[in-house]
């Protein structure tokens, strides 16, 4: 029976868990430090957490992958190299790298060590994939979302590095590992601190009804009584253009491939990813145990496999602004 990876984000060890129980095949995690893209205060994994989540893992034979996904900075490149010695310490089963620099030491310090690329290194093409492979030997590599199944397909057919696409999560504004937009406003970004908007920076302030959300100051929205809101990210922020308030950059929205796995299967797709190690081990456990039960399903019988009502409905609850695309995968706006 031909199937994928379910790859699933875990934030802390009762995310890790609820991952494991609920029928991932891998969970990746990251240190609580800027060495990757998801350093959140009060988030991710100090090393006895980490102990605990990598045997609760290994003792049901499923994998943990350490994301060390943004740049090492000039001044502090150590701090990204002692993250790689402290992945392979504590028992990584690959680490998720994006800088060539940090590749090539993990390669060279930790010959056997398994390597995956980074959706923030930004390979759409088989060329750069081929050359993180001949340099480094990387294993896989994860795809930015901006590609269609036939561009993946095309891929996938041209080398033999595994293939790792998004199946569901918040989107970025399909520039992954180049998004410079929160520095404008906080002097940090997802590729040198980790953080698109740093917990610190962001304020709410409530106005005759009207909540206010703002980023180092900046407003990025006002949300009207009983609207739902949204953790503020300036490419979600709704702007007054030529006298119109709307979103200017992109609409809070999830990717959802639920609709796709048959063809991701058949295409020969490695494995796909569930985005979110900042959200609550609920969101884990449902959106988990949901693609579990998809994936199972299209791999018994993809000819008859459709995505079932409740599935959807299940995964709506928990998208971006209750609303999800197949996005590039099918590029409908061209
Ligand atoms: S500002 Fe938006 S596009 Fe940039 S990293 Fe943050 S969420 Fe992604």
């Amino acid at each position: 029976m031909k199937t994928l990876d379910l790859v699933a984000p875990a934030g802390s060890l009762v995310a890790l868990k609820a991952a494991i129980d609920q029928g991932a095949d891998a969970v990746y995690l990251g240190l609580r430090n800027a060495t990757n893209a998801r350093n959140f205060g009060g988030l991710n994994f100090n090393e006895s957490d980490i102990r605990a989540g990598v045997e609760y893992a290994h003792q049901r034979h499923r994998q943990v992958l350490f994301a060390i996904n943004t740049y090492p900075q000039a001044q502090r490149a150590q701090e990204w190299r002692t993250a790689v010695d402290t992945a392979v310490k504590l028992g990584a089963d690959a680490v998720i790298l994006a800088d060539p620099g940090l590749m090539a030491y993990a390669r060279q310090r930790y010959p056997d060590l398994r390597l995956h690329l980074s959706v923030q290194g930004s390979a759409t093409t088989v060329d750069a994939i081929e050359l993180m492979k001949e340099n480094f030997g990387i294993r896989r590599a994860v795809l930015p979302r901006v590609l269609t199944l036939t561009e993946i397909e095309k891929i996938i057919r041209q080398t033999s590095v595994e293939i790792e696409v998004f199946g569901f999560g918040s989107l970025c504004v399909m520039a992954e590992g180049r998004c410079l937009l929160s520095s404008y406003v906080t002097g940090d970004s997802p590729n040198n601190k980790g953080v698109c908007s740093p917990g610190h920076a962001v304020s709410w302030e409530e106005t005759d009804h009207v909540l206010s959300a703002r980023l180092n100051g900046t407003l990025i929205d006002r949300y009207a009584p009983n609207e739902a809101t949204g953790y503020p990210t300036l490419c979600k922020g709704r702007f007054e253009i030529n006298g119109e308030t709307d979103y200017a950059l992109e609409e809070p929205t999830s990717l959802n491939a639920i609709g796709l796995l048959p063809q991701l299967i058949q295409m020969g797709v490695k494995a796909i990813k569930i985005e979110g190690r900042q959200r609550s081990p609920n969101y884990v456990a449902q959106v988990v145990s949901t693609l579990r039960a998809a994936l199972d399903s299209a791999s018994r019988e993809p000819d008859r496999y459709t995505a079932r009502p409740d599935w959807l409905a299940k995964l709506a609850r928990h998208a971006e602004g209750a609303q999800v695309t197949q996005g590039a995968f099918e590029r409908p706006w061209k």
